[in-house]
């Protein structure tokens, strides 16, 4: 459930009607709710009332800006992190330290001298050579860097290929074959405290059962690590749970995945760690874009040609995914049409053939589900600038990112004297 919604024949995010947002920062735009995003944390934690001993760490990809951070801090989220970039914005939002995980298959030496400096909550170690410069960086500062070793537990996670983590040949985590060796080096060496193992298997799941078997595995692997010694207190069990793009599709819910989890890890005696980004985020946010031409005469359907384009929002073009697309004041009028934006390149489609509202140049419509991986995958391609971001709370909003103009991006170029 969100909280855009027809009013008076007009699209509103709570109670802001869109048309007002784009008159007041034009198009295109990133549009998020407040009232979605806290439900969609509230509905979370909800559903895992069954684990005893948790951390929430929001995974920041998603959706990084600072606002965004700033309302799931204050639902007490903290957050998985796979930059520095990202440590340094959880921070700046105010998560504690403590509650932030430092997840990545290539975190450079200096991003983990940043983990120590700040005293964060967890590193997730992805390879043994990782565990040993961390061990190393913080053995150096008389320190023992809190970790779990991340395992990746060769399971089909049924999801897009790009966005699958846990197979064998993905280059996530350490294949749970060679989990015990590296989990015995790693425990042995002084500037660890490797506390226990992390798992995540990919995104926009839209089934548990891969979920269930990988955490099944995890469950197994706790217990020979136990048999072999090794106190095991921390399991992260990663994010992944799918939204719905679209109609007919049926994610699992919140409560069902708790209850799994529950179930699944009743007598582990663990702390568990969860890193949901796309189930708060994705449903949280739209992508609000203006009708630039409707050009007809080709074979197929006409093209609608918006003003937003695969440099705002990546998914159709990176994944082929769906998203759907609605007029902001829609006339009733349906109409066949493909989606596209102004970039050069095919590739810059969001729709074909599809069955939409009635469009005319000037129209205001929207892309929904854009809250996760959209603005955060922005580039500036085609010198298009940077999408800015708004963030809508009951009959107000606010600006939580500027439009970043393609001349802004230029002024930070140099062109050499000798040229
Ligand atoms: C991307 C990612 C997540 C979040 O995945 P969602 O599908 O958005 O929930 C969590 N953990 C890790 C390690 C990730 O890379």
């Amino acid at each position: 459930m969100d909280h855009f919604a027809l009013k008076n024949g007009v699209l509103h995010a709570e109670d802001v009607p869109l048309t007002r947002i784009a008159e007041e920062v034009g198009t295109p735009v990133y549009v998020y709710s407040r009232a979605t995003l806290e439900r969609h944390a509230r509905v979370f934690r909800e559903g895992l009332e069954g684990v005893p001993h948790k951390l929430i760490a929001f995974a920041v990809k998603a959706n990084p800006n600072l606002a965004v951070l700033k309302v799931l801090q204050q639902q007490g989220f903290g957050a998985d992190v796979v930059s520095g970039g990202e440590l340094i914005r959880a921070l700046a939002a105010g998560m504690a330290p403590e509650m932030i995980v430092f997840s990545g298959v290539g975190k450079t030496r200096a991003e983990l001298e940043l983990g120590l400096d700040k005293g964060i909550g967890q590193f997730n170690i992805e390879s043994r050579e990782e565990g040993r410069e961390l061990a190393e960086l913080a053995a150096a500062r008389g320190e023992r860097a809190p970790a779990c070793l991340r395992i990746n537990p060769d399971v089909d996670a049924k999801t897009h290929e790009k966005i699958s983590t846990g197979k064998a040949e993905n280059k996530f985590g350490i294949p749970m074959v060679h989990a015990r060796e590296a989990y015995d080096e790693l425990a042995a060496l002084e500037g660890l405290n490797l506390r226990g193992v992390a798992v995540h298997i990919g995104s926009q799941l839209l089934d548990l059962e891969p979920l269930e078997t990988a955490f099944a595995k995890v469950g197994t692997l706790v217990e020979d690590l136990r048999a072999a010694g090794h106190t095991i207190t921390h399991v992260d069990l990663g994010g992944g749970l799918g939204v719905p793009y679209r109609a007919g599709e049926n994610p699992p819910s919140p409560a069902g995945y708790g209850a799994m989890v529950a179930r699944v890890t009743k007598d582990w005696g663990v702390h568990l760690t969860f890193e949901p980004g796309r189930v708060i985020a994705g449903n949280a946010g739209v992508l609000l874009t203006q009708v630039v031409r409707v050009k007809r005469g080709g074979n197929g359907p006409p093209f609608v040609i918006v003003d937003a384009a695969m440099n705002d929002l990546a998914r159709p073009a990176l994944y082929g995914a769906w998203h759907d697309f609605i007029a902001v004041e829609p006339s009733g009028e349906r109409m066949t049409a493909n989606i596209v934006g102004p970039i050069c390149e095919t590739g810059d489609t969001f729709a074909r053939d599809r069955e939409c509202d009635a469009l005319v140049a000037g129209d205001l419509a929207v892309f929904r589900t854009g809250g996760a991986y959209g603005a955060t995958m922005a580039s500036s391609y085609n010198s298009r600038g940077f999408v800015p971001e708004a963030l809508v709370d009951g009959d107000r909003f606010a600006v939580v990112a500027d439009r970043i103009p393609a001349a802004a991006i230029m002024d930070a170029e140099r062109v050499p004297d000798w040229l």
